[in-house]
């Protein structure tokens, strides 16, 4: 309970998400532990499940990623500009996961590609033989995919997202 509830306070410590006990709201969030960690991408406008798995899925990073899915964000790796900085091994993986690598119309905000968003799966994710998945453009041995949180990235594309004008740093502008 603690580890999540670390993870929805640290939303509002970054941003104007605040997330809040629900009470009798039509759209919310339920967290609850099933069959791995997920969640749909975005609002669904009632009641939404957000899956931590009480074995494997209660740390601070996937709750953050989790609840970045609810939030409307998808996976680094299926970027609309993905192609120009993860290139997929297709050979390499898993038949049954090929569809977690398309190409997506996502929500970057005018952030740059970023390897260490909480949003990059990591190297070998849904291999077939322990080889790479992707591999990074240009430089191959750029390491990705190992946030232990949000990164800056993360955090400024949540605030362009939802508005948060309050907590722009003056050092950043888009
Ligand atoms: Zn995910």
């Amino acid at each position: 309970m603690q580890v999540i509830r670390n993870g929805l306070d640290s939303f509002s410590t970054v941003s104007c998400i605040h997330f809040i006990p629900r009470t009798n709201e039509n759209a919310y969030i339920n967290i609850t532990s099933r069959d791995g960690c997920w969640s749909y991408v975005g609002s669904t406008g009632n009641m939404q499940t957000v899956s931590l798995a009480q074995n494997g899925c209660v740390y601070h990073q996937i709750v953050q990623h989790e609840l970045l899915h609810a939030l409307g964000f998808n996976h680094e790796q299926c970027r609309s500009d993905r192609d120009n900085h993860i290139q997929v091994v297709w050979d390499n993986v898993s038949d049954d996961h090929k569809h977690n690598f398309n190409v997506k119309q996502t929500l970057n905000q005018g952030t740059p590609y970023d390897y260490n968003s909480v949003m990059q799966y990591s190297k070998t994710v849904f291999s077939k033989n322990g080889q790479a998945t992707m591999i990074p453009i240009p430089d191959p041995n750029v390491v990705f995919g190992k946030a232990t949180q949000m990164s800056q990235n993360d955090i400024d594309r949540l605030k362009l997202l939802y508005q948060c004008c309050e907590y722009f740093s003056e050092s950043r502008s888009f």
